[in-house]
């Protein structure tokens, strides 16, 4: 039996099927933008572990600076003895925010955990309960962080009751045909039918949605937003788990807009392939909460906050933010020439900010039925060529491109070529 096919056996007795997997291989070394499987298989890696490895697989001066706080020292728990790596990186992030006031930050390990601390700040903050997030949102799956999610089968269906106060509202965009205005104006009916403003604790928003589809929040529906916070004592949550670090352009999505949110909840990229998330906010928001209110045994591990420290350089030193502009709109060009195509499968026109790219699987040339099954054959099939390849949406028919930023023009160019083998009509209907 295959290393791979032994592997497999062995999974499906040990592990559950509630925690799926995209690909069928399992993974032996990774170096950059390329993983190697347990036969020594090679792959271009077009997930980067979903948007994590911004700054690639092992990136060495991620490496080095982790080694070097191994040696040290692994664990004490911040809790119970500080630390220097978390001090800095706490430091650096309050510098880079997009906040007008001094902010702080304070560290955890998922990026769900960063949704459940923002909530829980808001919450004491304003002393109020409610939630306000979007359809197609993905916020974690850990119960609030469901209950935020936008999204019922696979992720909320039978896990309930979930935690009340939780409210969504059509999120804007030509997916869900959805004018700003139009959420806009549900969100008034929200506040005269089911939450009165004054109950309203925070709104959390993806400045792009990304387990959704890579749908980018309109600029208007951000500024919106913001007034409508400011008006209400709301607080605006920007969740830039899946967005932030160097991704779309710039170090944190929402700076696109312009919009300045009260809290960011960061997590993926941040650790350079080492668990860490962390919640930046204004001082003034952080001050209100007592001590022992935050927190966590693994919260801000001192090699992840190392590890962090060294991606932020690598990020500037190596311009990133550029960088992932340029990757962008290579992948869009390029997807943008297989429209048209008579010997592909029938795609949308690329969307995404930066190098945060997408397009949807049609089952018909001409129509904009979704094909979540053909796209699920298209990685299949890109996998079978050495193409690693998510697929995304609330129909599942979307291909997510989160090449590493550090991915050289050949690799991007080599995997783009093997996207394009995966989407020949013969290829994909065999
Ligand atoms: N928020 C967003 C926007 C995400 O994309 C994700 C993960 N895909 C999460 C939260 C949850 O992060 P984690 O899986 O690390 O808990």
């Amino acid at each position: 039996m295959s290393a791979n096919a032994d592997l497999q056996m062995r999974r499906v007795a040990a592990v559950p099927r509630g925690v799926s997997n995209a690909t069928p291989a399992f993974a032996a070394r990774a170096e950059n933008a390329e993983i190697w499987d347990a036969e020594g298989r090679r792959y271009v890696d077009f997930a980067a572990g979903i948007a994590v490895l911004n700054v690639g697989h092992r990136h060495p001066k991620v490496i080095e600076a982790a080694k070097r706080q191994l040696d040290a020292f692994t664990h004490t728990a911040f809790q119970v003895m500080a630390y220097e790596p978390y001090i800095a990186l706490a430091e650096r992030l309050n510098a880079l925010a997009p906040f007008s006031a001094p902010a702080q930050t304070i560290f955890f390990t998922t990026g769900g955990e960063a949704v459940e601390n923002a909530v829980k700040i808001a919450r004491r903050v304003t002393g109020r309960s409610a939630v306000i997030a979007f359809t197609g949102a993905f916020h974690g799956r850990s119960l609030m962080a469901t209950a935020l999610t936008g999204k019922t089968a696979p992720y909320k269906t039978g896990y309930g009751p979930l935690p009340a106060e939780v409210f969504h509202l059509p999120f804007p965009g030509a997916a869900s045909g959805v004018s700003v205005a139009e959420s806009l104006r549900a969100l008034e009916f929200l506040f005269m039918a089911d939450v009165e403003p004054a109950r309203v604790a925070a709104i959390i928003i993806e400045p792009v949605q990304g387990e959704g589809g890579f749908h980018v929040a309109p600029t208007e529906l951000l500024v919106a937003l913001r007034a409508i916070c400011d008006r209400h004592g709301i607080l605006l949550i920007a969740d830039e788990v899946q967005t932030g670090f160097a991704r779309t352009g710039k170090l944190f999505a929402i700076e696109h807009s312009g919009v300045e949110p009260d809290i960011l909840a960061v997590a993926k990229a941040l650790g350079g392939g080492f668990p860490l998330s962390g919640v930046i906010a204004r001082r003034d928001i952080l001050d209100a909460i007592d001590p022992g209110g935050l927190g966590g045994t693994y919260g801000g591990s001192p090699v992840s906050c190392a590890a962090a420290l060294a991606v932020l350089d690598i990020i500037e030193e190596e311009k990133l933010c550029a960088r992932a502009s340029a990757v962008g709109e290579k992948l869009s060009a390029r997807i943008a020439s297989f429209s048209g195509r008579n010997d592909l499968l029938p795609v949308s026109a690329p969307r995404g900010l930066g190098a945060m790219v997408a397009f949807d699987i049609f089952s018909a040339r001409g129509e904009d039925t979704p094909d979540g099954a053909m796209a699920k054959t298209v990685t299949n099939r890109a996998f079978e060529r050495g193409l690693v390849l998510l697929t995304c949406g609330t129909f599942g028919n979307t291909l997510r491109i989160l090449v590493p930023l550090t991915a050289s023009d050949e690799i991007v160019d080599e995997g783009l070529d093997l996207l394009e083998a995966a989407l020949t009509v013969e290829e994909a209907s065999a």
